[in-house]
Parts: structure tokens; sequence; C-alpha cells
């Protein structure tokens, strides 16, 4: 038996769970004595991007993917964290035959899971192991997660409907339609999936939040300060130092060194984000438009759902097909354009990068803060309007522009408001006040600084384990 102190990570199925968790164990283990064994669910074999993340873990981070379940049954238009929490739950056999070999050899400590991952508490439990969630996103939504099993006693119509915003302590104001997008339809299983697991994060023995106090400060305080919950440990910001790179993303870095400072616009919309065709056209044109650098990650239009590609990130057709004609033409020089997925941290990390239109998906949003860029916000799906909300009314450090009637952001609009961003006196207010939160971001994670406390403090509990 090791008596290095191990712990077991259970990320649900996404990479936008698996890179923070990894980020978290990374940093957890570079501080303290630990080792970790990521179990992976899946329902079929492992995407290339996973696979290139998995294979790249450092020493003592080990890996276990578990046997594919089927979900053969589920309907062609379940929605994804449906989809995400039966993989889970269909798992948990497969991580307790995990969890038997790994005590036969390992010191385990505490079960950490993510935000749809608390079913894996009674695997956890029935071992004698503590369990713990690594909250991926906001303390704000985190918030919304721990009232929702109130909320939804106390309320019978639909959010949306509700006559003002739901006041979330420490938080600002969020109206029902931007909640996300799976409380959107409380008849939906993929609402009850999420009932389901937010009654369960009070059995939690801590929570790990991926934010820290200058970002989030009510939100967090006001956490703390609950004592019906689990002990909340802010650790953030944690992000992914290299991107997993799918596609060779040399070719972004090298036009990015010829670029003046500053002065490019990066664009995308996260590992799964797609607009309809109608819509990449209207952005197409507003970027040409607005006559500034850009540097765009293109996937192909889908119609129906904006995270079409939440499982696999690479286009299925090639995306170029469905721009405006003409336009690869009349934007070189100005524009580059990238098909599917690009070295993204690399690209916020490069001084010629000077703003972001990002679908507002909380790792993008915390590389963007490390590197104090400020922000055209394009909510998509999941809690990207809630993170929208957050960003532009909250820490103003967002332009957010609206939808038309048509359901689309128009070409005029899009040139105007990335103009603001990349020229205009609201930009530079917005950079500085991101400056801001790049120097604080530095300081927590600093020695001394409150998420590096916060890891401290778990490596206490968890050696007593
Ligand atoms: N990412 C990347 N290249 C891309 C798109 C995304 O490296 O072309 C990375 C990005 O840096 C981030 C993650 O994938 O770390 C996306 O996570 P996020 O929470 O922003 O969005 P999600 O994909 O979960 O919607």
């Amino acid at each position: 038996m090791e008596n290095t102190p191990h712990i077991a990570i259970f990320p649900s199925p996404g990479m936008g769970h698996l890179i923070p968790l990894v980020q978290f164990a990374k940093r957890f283990i570079s501080q303290h004595k630990f080792t970790a064994t990521l179990i992976v669910p899946t329902d079929g074999p492992l995407v290339k991007a996973q696979k290139t993340f998995l294979d790249a873990l450092p020493a003592g981070i080990a890996y276990v993917v578990l046997p594919p379940v089927n979900l053969d049954d589920l309907p062609s238009n379940v929605n994804i964290e449906t989809q995400i929490a039966i993989t889970v739950a269909r798992s948990l056999p497969s991580l307790r035959d995990v969890f038997k070999s790994l005590l036969a050899t390992k010191k385990l400590v505490a079960l950490v899971v993510d935000l749809f991952g608390t079913d894996a508490f009674d695997v956890a439990n029935e071992f004698k192991v503590s369990p713990y969630i690594f909250f991926p996103s906001t303390a704000m939504s985190l918030s919304f997660f721990l009232h929702l099993p109130k909320l939804d006693e106390a309320e019978s119509c639909e959010y949306r409907d509700l006559s003002g915003p739901i006041q979330l302590p420490g938080c600002i104001p969020i109206h029902g339609r931007d909640l996300l997008d799976p409380v959107q339809d409380r008849k939906n299983d993929a609402y009850k999936w999420i009932l389901h697991h937010t009654k369960r994060y009070r059995l939690a023995e801590g929570i790990m939040v991926n934010s820290f106090k200058d970002l989030e400060e009510g939100a967090i305080k006001a956490l703390q300060e609950e004592s019906d919950i689990p002990p909340v440990y802010p650790v953030g910001p944690l992000i992914q130092i290299d991107s997993s790179s799918v596609a060779d993303g040399s070719e972004c870095l090298r036009w990015l060194d010829n670029q003046p400072r500053g002065s490019v616009l990066f664009i995308s919309f996260g590992s799964g984000g797609t607009l309809s065709s109608d819509q990449i056209n209207e952005l197409a044109l507003g970027l040409e438009m607005s006559e500034q650098r850009f540097l765009w990650v293109v996937r192909s239009p889908n119609n129906e759902a904006a995270n079409a590609n939440f499982f696999n990130v690479e286009s299925q057709k090639d995306p170029f097909d469905f721009l405006p004609k003409g336009f690869l033409e009349r934007t070189n020089g100005n524009g580059l354009v990238v098909p599917s997925w690009a070295p993204q941290a690399q690209i916020l990390r490069h001084h010629s990068t000077g703003g972001f239109l990002t679908h507002c998906g909380w790792n993008s949003i915390l590389e963007t803060v490390v590197n104090g860029i400020p922000l055209i916000a394009w909510p998509l799906y999941a809690e990207q309007k809630m993170n929208a909300v957050m960003l532009s009314e909250g820490l103003k450090v967002a332009l957010r522009p609206q939808v038309d009637e048509n359901g689309l952001v128009g070409r005029a609009k899009i040139a105007k408001v990335v103009k603001c961003l990349m020229e205009g006196e609201e930009g530079k207010r917005l950079r500085n006040r991101m400056r801001d939160l790049k120097d604080a971001a530095a300081k927590v994670l600093s020695d001394g600084g409150s998420s590096t406390k916060s890891m401290a403090e778990l490596a206490g509990k968890w050696n007593k384990n």
C-alpha cells in the first residue's frame, strides 16, 4: 500500500468539464504531496481532443477510461445535460470496480466530481471516501445550483415568466430568461437531472469553485457565510496553460507574430459552440465592415442547436464553405480564419490579441481574465447567459450585443461593437478594468494568495482522512 494520499477524480463528459478538473488536479498536486487518478466515463471511443489531452497528463496523475455506456435507448434529440447525467449514472458499476482496485494499492482520501457527478457520492460513501465537488463555473452559478431546490418548491411557473429578476445572495439580479438552458423547460428531463444533482450538493464535504474573490466578491462572501451548505473554497482562476491541440495551431501564432500589439480580435465559441448559417454570414460581414484585425475559429453551422459540437469539436463539413462569397479573399491580410479549433490559451496570451468575442464559457472567461483582455459577450448555451450578465452588467468588462427579432445579431451591430471594443473609449475603460482583474488573479494564485490558501486548507483536511 502506497502512503502518498491519493484523490480520485470523476469528470462528467465534455472537454469543458475535463479541462478545469485536470487544472485543479495539476495545481493541487504541484503544491501538495498527493497523487490522483482521473476516472473518465464515456459513451463511445474517446475523441481525439480527449485522447491527446489525457496522454499529456503529468507524472502523479494517472487516468482510467471506463467502458462506454450504452445510450441507444435515448431519443436522438436528448438534451446534453440528460446525456451527461445518464452517462454518469450508468458508469457507477465500473466506477465501483475502479474504486476497489485503487483502494487495494492506494491511500484514497477523497473523490472529486464536477457539476453533474454527485451520483458518484454513493460509491465514495460505500468505501468511506470523502465526497467533494469541483464546480468549474462561477460562484454565482454555484449559488444558483444550491438555491435551485428551494426555488423549485417556491415557484410553479417557468423561471423566464417570473415577474422580476431572481436575487441570489451577493449576486447581480438575474432574469429567468438568462438562467442556464436546462432550467428553461421544467418539464424536460434535463431540468429533472439538474434538480436531482443540486439536491445532492449538500452531501459534499466541501465545494471548490473555479473563481476568486476579486471577480465575484459578493457571491463568494455570501456562500461562505451560509451555514447550511458545505464549506466553499474559491481556488481559481485555474486555467490550462497550453491548449490541447487537435489541429496544428502554429499557423495562428505565426500570423499573430506579424500583427501590431493589441490589434487583433479573437473570435471563438468554445469547444462545442456553433452558429446558424445566417449568423455566420452576418458575423463575417460585420467583421469585414469593422475593418479591424481578427482571428476567427469557424465551425460549420448548425441551425438547430448552439451546442451541436459539444462531444466532437471537429466540424463535420468544411466550415469555409459557409462563409460569404469572396470573404476570405477580401479580408486576407486583415483577418485569419481557421477551421474548428485553435490554440486558444496561447492566442489569448499573445501580445497581438487585444479583444475576445466569446461564447462566455467559463474556462474561456478565466483564460481572458488572467491575460487582461476585454470581451464581447456572445452567449450560446449552458450557463453562458448568466456569465454574460455578470461580465457586462456586473464587472463591466464586456460589451453584449443583443439579438434582433429574428434571433440574429446583424452585421451593422457587429461592426459597431467590434470597433467600440478595439478602438473606442468604452473599450479602453473595459480594458483597464480587465487589467485590474488580471493583477488580482496573479495575486490570489501567488504564495499566500487566497486561492493558494484554499488549496492548502483542503490538503490539510485530506491529509487527516
Ligand atoms: N478551446 C481551445 N481551442 C478552441 C476552442 C476551445 O483551446 O478552438 C479551449 C478553451 O481554451 C477552453 C476550453 O476549450 O479551455 C473551452 O471551455 P469553455 O468553458 O470556455 O467552453 P465550453 O467548450 O465548455 O463551452
